[in-house]
């Protein structure tokens, strides 16, 4: 099972930034994310300075693009499911849809908000 320093769940402006802080410190971090950040339903994302009106997920493409320059930062698009601790390593287990596991000294919760809708056909509106 891969070991990380750090596992960042949630790959927003949130969990991207604490992945480039982690990266540049040489750790090694896992970022994984689901692409169900509450924002990918607009065309325009705005107030961030030098990014102002772009797509959300231009800004992410970008942000994995910069992190790829950091070796010890990989990104993986999976949604976590599970998170156990084991007391005895002093470790987080942390198990995904596809059926991966991993562990990792750190857990970054990056993981947003979500809608909930009184009814859910409202999204596709
Ligand atoms: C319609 C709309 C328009 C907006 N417009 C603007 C704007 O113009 N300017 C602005 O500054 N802000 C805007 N916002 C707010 C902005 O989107 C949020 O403040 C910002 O995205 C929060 O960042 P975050 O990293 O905390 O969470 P998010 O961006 O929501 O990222 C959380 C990530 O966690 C992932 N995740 C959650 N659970 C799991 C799991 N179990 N496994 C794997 N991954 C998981 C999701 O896929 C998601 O990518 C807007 C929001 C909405 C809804």
């Amino acid at each position: 099972m891969e070991k990380f320093d750090c596992i960042v769940i949630g790959a927003g402006p949130a969990g991207f930034s604490a992945a480039l802080t982690l990266g540049r410190a040489r750790r090694k971090v896992a970022i994984i994310d689901n692409g169900t950040n509450r924002n990918r339903v607009t065309q325009e994302s705005h107030g961030f300075l030098t990014r102002d009106g772009i797509k959300p997920q231009e800004f992410k493409d970008i942000a994995i693009k910069e992190l790829a320059s950091y070796p010890s930062v990989s990104f993986a698009k999976e949604t976590v499911i599970e998170v156990n601790k084991d007391d005895q390593r002093n470790l987080f287990l942390v198990n995904t849809s596809n059926n991966k596991s991993y562990s990792t000294e750190k857990i970054l919760l990056a993981t947003g908000v979500q809608e909930e809708f009184p009814l859910s056909q409202i999204r596709q509106y």
